[in-house]
């Protein structure tokens, strides 16, 4: 029999009493995220079970797809509101009735410490487990690292809660983190597992368990800081596993809980948190507003960038025909990914069905004729706006009428390629990153013209990819190049200033850059921007400074890791670049052919004078319009440029700054760096 009270209108916790079972279903939509009503209401809930009569056991479930997704963010810039959730842990443990979960979809941080705070967990077999918390900057602060002691042990524990991975349910069954899968509808399980089967049985007072024998703490902890690359949070969750062995069951709670707050209120996990609602607002804005189908791909231009866009459309289960003006080419690239593929199997890392199914998809075909059936085709031929244009002429001639073009030109005027089309609405730009198919991120530029469908089939299929869009206009290297080269032709000024390439790099590296920008250029080489700056000799500021060296390592052959040399050597075939004195010899050179008196620079000067650069750059391009906020100028640089997430982006950085400080310090830039400077107002990022 099934005896329902409903609960007051405003509770975002569900009452009511299944048999002898109490129910309290959580329903915070979107998301079902842990908040302070969410919590109150557990304990109001659990209150009510305990002085009902009938009721012999709980069970805490989720409204909608999820348990308890996480706990919400927004609570975290500031205290956290009572009751936090070790209160509301502390409740279920000290409640005589047994409190079973009931887990489904995202059960993740805040929502797995509060299912592990239950006496069982029953789970729908679609429930995803994991422990978020250190992409956030922090480590968990509910026993996320305590309370899996009981049941992994600490090798596995800190590895766990230290990858950040979400886990399939039949994972967590095997180790026990949950006791049952469900079979049919969850709530009629969770209720029948309550009453029949639940017992109290509180984790934190079980000893912590043995590591199975392949596992062992030190190794796991050494490979956790080694992976966390000096971040402070894994550390932390290294302390905190630590502490769950040498302490007291609440004293390592309590220790936990005090690294959490330390780490919530830093800076780091700031930055971290501003990413995650940087994402969150793209994301939202850069939907389609009408899903178009990409079904069918074309891809022109079968070199490093083709070959990569259609490994990753066929990754996302697409057909796409892939063509070349080099028949050969195409069946070329075909066969490179077949051995690729090949190898992935031999090693154990994919599996031969998936191979096979992604290699169907893909085919070579003789000419553009064949893209005679695409909702979609990306060009990725050589960087000329005459050839771009010839082929999109032709394009248009084959492709059905409601296909879209689009165009990967790293720096082409995207208005002037749609001149070539007697319909110039059906270009759009789809800037792809280097390695296509894993790069997180896809610049969709917005042309002049270009119309909501074309945008909407480029956003559509960077949705198909699981790439988060960003939306940018036209200008000479859309939002991220255009970023990147304020910042290089910076740091090469500095060079003619005092600096040296490899002091430079250093000094960008350890501010957290994954690689100084001499090192990326010689790894992507230096032959590409060299035609680019022959291309514009007509049209640039004759007054403008124009550093030079790169210029003169390109005449050199020195095009970078391909020839064996650039900014740096690269013996013997290495991709380990080793300083060059030859180098330091061209740039002294250069500095007393314009007159300019060499001084030291400091790393904190370099650092500043990079970062400045950026920012100028990035507050013009949204004073401009060519990007749209400035989370994305974050995201972008965060996801493809390699700046450090843990500085969050420029909004960070500069929110860190002393405005009138940063103020005086952009007009030294601007006087150092001379004609054709434009000082913009960095107010945008405050
Ligand atoms: P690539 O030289 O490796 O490949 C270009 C391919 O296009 C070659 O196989 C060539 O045979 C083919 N091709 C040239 N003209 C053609 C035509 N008219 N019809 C059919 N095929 C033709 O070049 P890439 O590095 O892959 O770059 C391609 C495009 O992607 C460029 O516009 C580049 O600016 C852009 N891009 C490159 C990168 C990068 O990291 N390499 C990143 C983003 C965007």
């Amino acid at each position: 029999m099934t005896l329902t009270t409903s609960a007051p209108p405003t509770s975002v916790v569900g009452y009511d009493v299944d048999g002898s079972v109490a129910v309290l279903t959580i329903d915070n939509p979107p998301v079902n995220a842990g908040s302070a009503a969410v919590r109150a209401g557990l304990l109001s809930g659990l209150d009510r079970a305990l002085s009902d009569t009938g009721v012999r056991a709980v069970v805490v479930i989720g409204a909608g797809a999820n348990f308890v997704s996480g706990s919400d963010l927004r609570e975290f810039d500031g205290p956290v509101p009572e009751p936090t959730l070790p209160t509301v842990i502390e409740a279920i443990e000290a409640s005589p009735k047994p409190v079973v979960a009931a887990l489904s979809g995202a059960t993740l941080g805040g929502g797995l410490e509060l299912a592990l705070g239950c006496d069982a967990r029953i789970a729908h077999p679609d429930t995803v487990v994991g422990l978020p918390e250190v992409t956030l900057g922090m480590i968990p602060g509910a026993g996320g690292t305590q309370r899996p002691l009981r049941i992994l042990g600490p090798a596995r524990t800190l590895e766990f809660a230290t990858s950040g991975k979400r886990m399939p349910v039949r994972w967590a069954a095997e180790c026990g983190l949950v006791d049952d899968i469900a079979v049919g509808p969850l709530r009629a399980a969770a209720v029948e597992f309550a009453a029949s089967r639940a017992v109290k049985r509180v984790l934190q007072d079980l000893p912590v368990a043995a590591d199975s024998s392949s596992a062992d703490l030190e190794g796991a902890a050494v490979a956790v800081v080694a992976a966390g690359r000096g971040r402070p949070q894994y550390a932390a969750a290294v302390a905190a596993v630590v502490s769950g062995m040498a302490l007291p069951a609440r004293a390592a709670l309590a220790f936990e809980r005090s690294e959490f707050t330390r780490l919530r209120n830093g800076s780091e996990a700031a930055a971290l948190r501003h990413l995650f609602f940087a994402r969150r607002a793209t994301t939202k804005a850069n939907k389609p507003s009408l899903p178009r189908e990409v079904d069918s791909i074309g891809v022109v231009g079968a070199g490093t960038m083709g070959a990569g866009i259609a490994r990753a459309f066929v990754e996302a289960g697409r057909s796409v025909i892939l063509v070349d003006r080099n028949p050969e080419a195409a069946t070329g690239a075909v066969d490179r990914l077949r051995a690729t593929y090949d190898a992935a199997v031999a090693r154990g890392r994919m599996q031969r069905d998936d191979a096979e199914s992604a290699l169907l998809l893909l085919s070579a075909g003789r000419s553009v004729t064949a893209l005679d059936g695409c909702d979609l085709v990306i060009e990725a031929v050589f960087e000329y706006m005459d050839v771009k244009k010839d082929l999109l002429r032709r394009l248009q001639r084959v492709v059905p009428s409601h296909a879209t073009l689009a165009t990967n030109t790293s720096y082409l005027d995207v208005d002037e390629l749609a001149t070539a089309l007697d319909r110039p609405e059906r270009l759009v730009g789809m800037h792809f990153f280097s390695p296509a198919h894993r790069a997180a991120v896809l610049e969709v530029v917005r042309g002049k013209q270009t119309s909501r469908a074309s945008l909407d089939r480029a956003l559509s299929a960077a949705a198909v990819l699981r790439k988060l869009p960003i939306v940018a206009g036209v200008c000479d290297g859309f939002v991220g190049n255009r970023i990147y080269n304020a910042y290089r032709r910076q740091c090469e000024l500095m060079l003619e200033e005092g600096a040296v390439p490899a002091q430079v790099d250093r000094a960008l590296v350890e501010f957290g850059f994954a690689m100084g920008p001499f090192a990326v250029s010689d790894m992507s080489g230096l032959d590409i921007a060299w035609r680019m700056r022959r291309s514009r000799d007509a049209v640039r500021d004759p007054a403008e400074r124009y550093p030079d060296v790169a210029d003169t390592l390109c005449e050199m052959g020195r095009f970078g890791q391909k020839t064996g040399a650039g900014w740096y050597r690269y013996p013997d075939g290495s991709r380990q670049p080793v300083d060059d004195s030859e180098v330091t010899r061209l740039v002294e050179q250069s500095s007393a052919r314009k007159g300019i008196a060499r001084r030291p620079f400091s790393d904190e000067d370099i650092v500043d004078r990079a970062l400045l650069s950026m920012t100028n750059e990035a507050a013009l391009l949204l004073a401009e319009g060519i990007a749209d906020r400035p989370g994305d100028v974050d995201l972008m640089l965060t996801s493809a440029y390699g700046f450090p997430r843990h500085i969050g982006g420029l909004g960070p950085w500069v929110r860190g700054q002393d405005a009138a400080d940063l103020d005086r310090r952009l007009a030294d830039l601007a006087a150092v760096t001379g004609p054709g400077f434009v000082t913009a107002d960095l107010g945008v990022f405050r």
